[in-house]
Parts: structure tokens; C-alpha cells; sequence
């Protein structure tokens, strides 16, 4: 497959555009292509490009030469966007790439004891410390699904222009002190939809315990494996 059809089939999946748009799009990086090597003297051609940082000095240089950018302007940017949607495509490919090396990469999922974090004290209330790109990188794995229900689509988000989900943590972070290691792990953290994550937090235990049940069975082990051992009654006695 080329770089134009692999950007074709990336963007009919995440961007929601039309066939005729994205059809337009592809197109457009071709045509940028020629206009670059025909103004700048130098052979331009994006599609083999493989950096995402890349392609803002090509939009730079797109956008300072007058007749590139009214043309740009006049086509509703058109060509502006195209170049957008290319360089959020190779970011992809990039983050991809990097999981599938299994660098020691930051996106690689180990399910280890880890320490327990900081916490401040508030109303005489303890608040553990969180870290955001525990629950971000989850998300990423699971594909952006509900663990409980991947039918589970309610809407696509701005940010990520993939479903919305939440991170939750399964076993949650006030019973912190219960236990020797720390709940804010890969092992304990799944994503799910808004309505299950609801449910978890506002539900009736009747409606929780389905949920429970289900994220329990398949967290089970990577949660022994973080130190935290916990049966599901006594799981389900957390959500009471
Ligand atoms: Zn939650
Ligand atoms: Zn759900």
C-alpha cells in the first residue's frame, strides 16, 4: 500500500470527513508537493516524509509564499487542513511504531509493585497524588473502548477524535491506605464509557456489581501482579 492510500484508509477511519473530502485531502498533499518544488527549487515530496514535526516547517514555508496561501484561503484551507490531517496521521504512526519496537518505551504496560504515591490532606481527608498518563495510556491500549461494553459509543471527542471514554480506577483511590502498593497502576485502571463510569460512581450496587464483575475478571491477575490482591466480593464490598 502507498503512503497516499495508508493516509486514505487512516483518515477514513479517525476523522469522521466524507470519502469526497478525504479523497480531496490526499490529493491536496500531492499537489502542495508540486507547488513547494516548483516555488522553492527543491524537490518536495511529502508523502515521504516520515516526521510529524516535519510537516509545520512545510506549512511555514506553504504559507509564507502569497499565492500558495490566498489559494489556501480562497479553497477554505483546504490545503492547510490536508497537511494537519497528515501530520496528526504520522504522529500516529510514530506512537504506533514506538510500541511495537518495545523500546523502553513510556508505552509499554509492565504490571509491577509500585510504591505508593504522595498525598495531600484536605478537610481531613486524604488525597493521593494521580498521574494522568497512567489512565491516558490505558485508554490509548484498550483503543478508546468501554472495557464493560465495546459497543458502547456515545459520542467522539474533540480532543482525541476517537469515542469517549474515562479512565476509573477499579479499586478506588480512597481505600489507598488498605493496601501495601499503589492503586494508581496500569493493572487497576480501565477505561469505560461516561454511563458505566456513572453507574461505578452513582449507580445502584445491583447495577455497579455487573460492571464490577466483568472488569474484575479481566483485571485479576495484572492486579496480583501490582500487589494488589483483592477478591471480587471484597471489591464489590468497596463499592457499598
Ligand atoms: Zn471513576
Ligand atoms: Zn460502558
Amino acid at each position: 500500500m502507498t503512503r497516499r492510500e495508508e493516509f486514505t484508509r487512516w483518515m477514513l477511519k479517525h476523522s469522521n470527513r466524507s470519502k469526497n473530502t478525504i479523497d480531496k485531502y490526499a490529493a491536496a498533499v500531492v499537489t502542495i508537493s508540486k507547488e513547494l518544488t516548483k516555488y522553492s527549487n527543491t524537490t518536495i515530496d511529502i508523502y515521504s516524509i516520515n516526521d510529524s514535526m516535519s510537516i509545520d516547517s512545510i506549512k511555514q514555508i506553504y504559507l509564507k509564499i502569497d499565492v500558495l496561501r490566498e489559494k489556501d484561503e480562497r479553497g477554505n484551507r483546504m490545503y492547510t487542513s490536508a497537511l494537519e490531517w497528515y501530520k496528526k496521521y504520522l504522529k500516529e504512526a510514530e506512537f504506533i511504531s514506538n510500541i511495537a519496537k518495545e523500546q523502553p518505551s513510556e508505552y509499554s504496560v509492565k504490571h509491577i509493585k509500585k510504591l505508593k504515591g504522595e498525598f495531600k490532606i484536605k478537610d481531613g481527608m486524604k488525597y493521593w497524588n494521580r498521574d494522568r498518563s497512567i489512565v491516558d495510556k490505558i485508554i490509548y491500549i484498550k483503543n478508546n473502548e468501554c472495557e464493560y461494553d465495546n459497543t458502547h459509543r456515545y459520542f467522539i471527542s474533540k480532543a482525541t477524535n476517537k469515542n469517549y471514554v474515562e479512565g476509573h480506577h477499579l479499586i478506588q483511590m480512597q481505600f489507598q491506605d488498605m493496601f501495601e502498593y499503589s492503586l494508581d497502576v496500569e493493572s487497576n485502571i480501565v477505561s469505560v464509557c461516561l454511563v458505566c463510569h456513572k453507574i461505578l460512581h452513582l449507580g445502584r450496587l445491583e447495577d455497579k456489581i455487573k460492571i464490577i464483575e466483568k472488569l474484575y475478571n479481566l483485571r485479576e491477575h495484572e492486579l496480583k501482579s501490582s500487589g494488589l490482591d483483592i477478591r471480587l466480593d471484597e471489591l464489590i464490598e468497596l463499592y457499598k
